[in-house]
């Protein structure tokens, strides 16, 4: 017999001491295995019984155990909501200074194209009030990333937990 028959007349005996209903990988099986087939029966039986045997647990149990599981499940669940608002406001920052970089040079080219056909002062006034426009486009778009951030994981936890 090969390690896979093995494992798989494993899985078979362990579905069947679980009861319910075999996946149609075990039924497979179990059509297919003489010695599974013969054991079948009986460990349905034991399974049975074993349940039968095993107590439901009190439902103050299960209360004082989720009483005293919640304070670390909110612990974990307050990590787990500020992991993708730091990766996504790290994902933000990171191209921020090639972009810093590129607009000053953009600007300082802007300028000097201005200052060809214009007076130095109102082509500094102009590349000035540009220069404000995106730095005010740049902070508008990076206070939205830890917004939309929050907001997604937000979907995502509710999705996960309903
Ligand atoms: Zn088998």
């Amino acid at each position: 017999m090969t390690h896979d028959a093995d494992r798989a007349c494993t899985a078979l005996r362990l579905a069947t001491l679980r009861g319910g209903v075999l996946d149609a990988r075990a039924t497979e099986h179990l059509a297919g295995c003489r010695r599974c087939a013969h054991e079948h029966e009986g460990l349905h039986a034991l399974g049975g019984r074993l349940r039968m045997l095993a107590p439901e647990p009190p439902t103050s149990l299960m209360r004082r155990t989720l009483d005293t599981a919640a304070p670390a499940l909110a612990i974990n669940a307050g990590h787990v909501a500020w992991r993708p608002l730091v990766r996504a406001i790290g994902a933000a920052l990171l191209p921020l200074p090639a972009i810093v970089i590129t607009s000053a040079y953009a600007l300082r080219a802007l300028y000097g194209l201005l200052a060809t056909v214009l007076p130095e002062t109102l082509s500094l006034y102009l590349v000035l009030n540009y220069a404000g426009l995106l730095a005010l486009c740049a902070a508008l778009t990076y206070g939205a990333v830890p917004l939309l951030a929050a907001r997604q994981a937000r979907l995502t936890h509710e999705v996960a937990h309903g």
